[in-house]
């Protein structure tokens, strides 16, 4: 780990800090909160993730959620905020957490305000991918997930080198059913209505900060990071 790395580390771990990745689908938001995470030591949470594994074991909320995500549409604030209390009072989260996909409306943003003021955070630190709409069609198309690992790649942007292939455990790359071209345009009304109000939510909060979803994963990687280093620097690591 480099100099920068092992200080990033020990201020994140340190400040028990949650930090939201808000953007709409396709951005990238999963690739960086996944990395961020992995950088930091601490949990990557999606609650689309949470929402799929739940109706891969059928679950009575998957099966509640099941045909909601499959039109595109959000699932109610009730069934999302019990599944996030449960899931970030658990011990791996004591150190912080990287939330993707949560909070999706202002009523999860209020509740998650107040559920981490009970758990002694403060409000998140919100990062904001900014992207024009028409080029997160193509990402979202382009979009295929391993099997095995769940490693993002993009038939456009990031191809596999074995076509199909997942380069890090050889596994079976697939489409998310939602992100067939005739489910994200709902998907992209959703975020419109429900969860572009947000930004204007934690910008007076005085939580957001901006990053041009439009770069490179390393560019947008690079600006992340400082995005969560100059936020701890501003003010003064408490
Ligand atoms: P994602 O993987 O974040 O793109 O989410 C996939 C789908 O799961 C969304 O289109 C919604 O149907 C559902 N979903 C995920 N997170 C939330 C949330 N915070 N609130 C409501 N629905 C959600």
């Amino acid at each position: 780990m480099d100099k920068t790395m092992e200080k990033a580390t020990e201020h994140l771990g340190s400040l028990h800090r949650a930090v939201v990745f808000l953007g709409p689908p396709g951005a990238g938001k999963g690739t960086q909160a996944k990395e961020l995470a992995r950088m930091f030591g601490v949990p990557h949470l999606s609650t689309g993730d949470m929402l799929r594994e739940c109706i891969a074991h059928g679950t009575p909320l998957g099966l509640q959620a099941k045909p909601i995500m499959e039109r595109g549409e959000l699932v109610p604030d009730s069934l999302v905020l019990k599944m996030v209390k449960q899931r970030i009072q658990n011990a791996d989260c004591s150190a912080g957490f990287v939330f993707d996909g949560f909070p999706r409306t202002v009523a999860q943003a209020q509740y998650f305000g107040e559920l981490l003021k009970r758990c002694g955070y403060e409000q998140p630190l919100v990062v904001h991918f900014a992207i024009d709409p028409a080029l997160v069609l193509k990402r979202i198309t382009g979009r295929r997930l391993c099997k095995i690992g769940g490693e993002i790649y993009n038939i456009f942007e990031r191809p596999t080198k074995v076509p199909g292939r997942c380069d890090k455990d050889g596994g079976e790359l697939e489409q998310r059913p939602d992100d067939r071209e005739e489910i994200v345009k709902p998907r992209l009304e959703a975020y419109a209505r429900q969860t572009a109000p947000l930004v204007a939510y934690y910008r007076r909060l005085g939580r957001l900060h901006d990053v041009d979803a439009a770069q490179s994963v390393e560019e947008v990687s690079r600006r992340v990071l400082e995005v969560v280093q100059g936020h701890d620097a501003q003010s003064g690591g408490s």
